[in-house]
C-alpha cells in the first residue's frame, strides 16, 4: 500500500468509516464476504466492481436473502420493489464513483435508490472500490465522474434508449435526458460515533483497476 492510500485509510478512519486496503479481487471477496452475518439480508447498488470481485455470484449462491433488483427476468414492478426493500437491509453493499485522497466519498445516481441507501437505511454499508476510483479531491472527484464513470455507465446500459449524450461523446453536456445518470449527487463526509449510533459505512480499497 503506498503513502497516500495508507494516509486515505487513516482519514476514514477519523471520520468514522472503517476502511481496508487489500490487493486483489480476491482478497476484496474475502474481507467482505468476513463481514456479512449468515443470514443477513443483503441489498445491492448496481455495480460492475462487485461483478468482477465474483461479490454478486457469491451473494446469490450464499447463505443470505440476496436483493437484486437487476437479477435477469425482474420485471421493472420487481426492479423497483427490491430497490425499496434494500433501503432497510442488514446490509447494503455497492461501489462508488470516486473516493477522494481527503476522505470524501462522491456518487452520481439517476434513480437514487444507490445513494439514498449509503446515507441511511441499511445497518451496514459496504464500498468497494478499486484504486482507479481514488482521486486527489473533489474537483477531480466531479471530472471523474463527467469525464469517465458517467459516459461508460451509459455505454453499459444498452436499454437507455434515448441514451444521454455523453455515452456517445464522452464528454457531459448537462443533459436532460430521460435517462440522466447523474440526477443526484451525494458527497459523504463523516459518520456519527457516538452514544447513540455507531457508525455504519465500511470502505474496502482495492490495489487493482475495477469497475467504470
Ligand atoms: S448530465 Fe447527462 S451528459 Fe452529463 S454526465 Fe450526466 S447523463 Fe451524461
Amino acid at each position: 500500500m503506498d503513502e497516500q492510500i495508507a494516509g486515505l485509510i487513516r482519514i476514514l478512519q477519523h471520520n468514522n468509516i472503517s476502511a481496508f486496503y487489500v490487493r486483489d479481487s480476491d482478497e476484496a471477496l474475502r474481507t467482505v464476504l468476513a463481514v456479512i452475518p449468515e443470514g443477513a439480508v443483503v441489498g445491492y447498488g448496481d455495480s460492475l466492481t462487485l461483478q468482477q470481485i465474483g461479490l454478486v455470484e457469491a451473494l446469490e449462491n450464499g447463505p443470505y436473502t440476496f436483493l437484486n433488483p437487476w437479477k435477469e427476468g425482474n420485471s421493472i414492478e420487481d426492479n423497483i420493489r427490491l430497490k425499496r426493500q434494500s433501503l432497510t437491509a442488514d446490509v447494503f453493499v455497492t461501489g462508488s464513483n470516486a473516493i477522494t485522497l481527503d476522505g470524501k466519498i462522491v456518487n452520481v445516481d439517476g434513480h437514487g435508490n444507490r445513494v439514498a441507501a449509503m446515507l441511511f437505511g441499511p445497518e451496514k454499508v459496504i464500498i468497494v472500490v478499486g484504486i482507479n476510483k481514488v482521486v486527489e479531491n473533489l474537483e477531480a472527484a466531479l471530472a471523474r465522474i463527467r469525464e469517465v464513470a458517467a459516459p461508460r455507465n451509459v455505454q453499459r446500459h444498452a436499454h437507455f434508449a434515448p441514451a444521454p449524450p455523453c455515452g456517445a461523446t464522452g464528454v457531459c453536456s448537462d443533459c436532460s435526458s430521460p435517462w440522466r445518470i447523474c440526477n443526484k449527487l451525494v458527497i459523504i463526509e463523516r459518520e456519527f460515533n457516538n452514544d447513540r449510533y455507531r457508525p455504519r459505512i465500511t470502505v474496502v480499497i482495492v490495489g487493482k483497476e475495477l469497475g467504470l
